[in-house]
């Protein structure tokens, strides 16, 4: 298997699909589906999120494991702190491995629901970099993806000091950046110019969501602190229906694909919510090896 940094070594774009763990059986089954349908384009490894607050952190392994037996490709596992103990973390590594996980997306993740601030939980860890560290030091046949912020993370002081934490994540050993969603391109290439600057060299993978209604655009929009650009805010309140709407999300993150990749993008992470058909549509016959 290839290491995760060399995933992206080629002159092709390396796509990856990031999932969620479902809560029912049949949102499982159709995940299964879709993942089946994603395969002809060629994704180069599958991820799954990792729920704040143990409300599904079982059934990630769970639907990796499944991934895996159906696609025979890498998968990802996402990671938070939230919640838990060095000694619990490193339970979940030991288990990652043993059911054949390759990667870790490792995450501080968020302050649980209705509160602010991010509380350590006592024996546990504070920010992602040290969740890198552990991992690196104790598991080191785990890839490691870490995330970065176009657009700054929310609890971050400023733009240089976010950048200036996301080095020491790739210090720590992370091997690839995969970036938070954003609709400007122009904010993706703002970021990455900046993280040349202070000395990132590793791949910064674009995170990209297909947004496929307006109501959801805002509300992903406000929670990941990503602005909708005019044009897309503008074409969406302008869509006649929800087919109109999704015809110009799609065609959104279909444009932003082909000008990522004629601007030497290593590779891009889509953000598929466990759906095929928006991702089926914005990729459909689009060359992704660039020049
Ligand atoms: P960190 O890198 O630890 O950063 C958190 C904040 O602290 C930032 O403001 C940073 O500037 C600052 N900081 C970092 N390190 C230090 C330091 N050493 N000293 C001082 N300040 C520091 N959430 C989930 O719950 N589950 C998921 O599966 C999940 N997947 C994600 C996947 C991607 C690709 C992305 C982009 C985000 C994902 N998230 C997920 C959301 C993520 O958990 C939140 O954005 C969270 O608030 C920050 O996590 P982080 O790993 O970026 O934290």
């Amino acid at each position: 298997l290839m290491t995760l940094a060399s995933v992206y070594q080629s002159t092709d774009c390396a796509i990856s699909f990031e999932l969620f763990p479902p809560k029912t059986s049949e949102g499982v089954e159709l995940l299964c589906k879709n993942v089946e349908r994603l395969m002809q384009f060629g994704p180069k490894y599958f991820t799954c999120t990792y729920g704040a607050g143990g409300s599904s952190q079982g059934t990630t392994l769970e639907v990796l494991q499944k991934v895996k037996q159906i696609t025979k490709l890498p998968v990802a596992s996402h990671l938070t702190c939230v919640g838990s103990t060095v000694k619990e973390l490193e339970a979940y590594l030991t288990e990652a491995g043993r059911i054949g996980v390759d990667y870790i997306v490792a995450l501080r993740g968020d302050p649980p629901k209705g509160t602010t601030q991010f509380e350590v939980t006592e024996g546990g860890l504070k920010y992602a970099n040290e969740l890198v560290e552990l991992i690196r030091g104790r598991f080191g046949d785990l890839g490691i993806a870490v995330a970065g912020y176009p657009e700054t993370h929310q609890e971050a002081v400023d733009f240089q000091t976010d950048l200036t934490n996301l080095k020491r994540k790739v210090d720590a050993g992370a091997d690839i950046v995969i970036t938070q969603l954003f609709y400007d391109n122009d904010d993706f290439y703002r970021f990455r110019d900046a993280c040349e600057k202070v000395g990132i060299e590793v791949p910064i993978v674009p995170g990209i969501l297909p947004v496929t209604n307006f109501k959801q655009a805002k509300r992903i929009a406000s929670m990941c602190k990503a602005a909708i650009p005019q044009s897309l805010e503008s074409a969406m309140t302008e869509a006649d229906d929800d087919q109109d709407q999704f015809r110009v999300g799609v065609e959104h993150a279909r444009q932003q694909t082909i000008d990522l990749v004629n601007n030497g993008v290593p590779g891009i992470h889509y953000y598929v919510l466990n759906k095929s058909e928006a991702a089926a549509e914005l990729l459909d016959g689009l060359s992704l090896t660039s020049c």
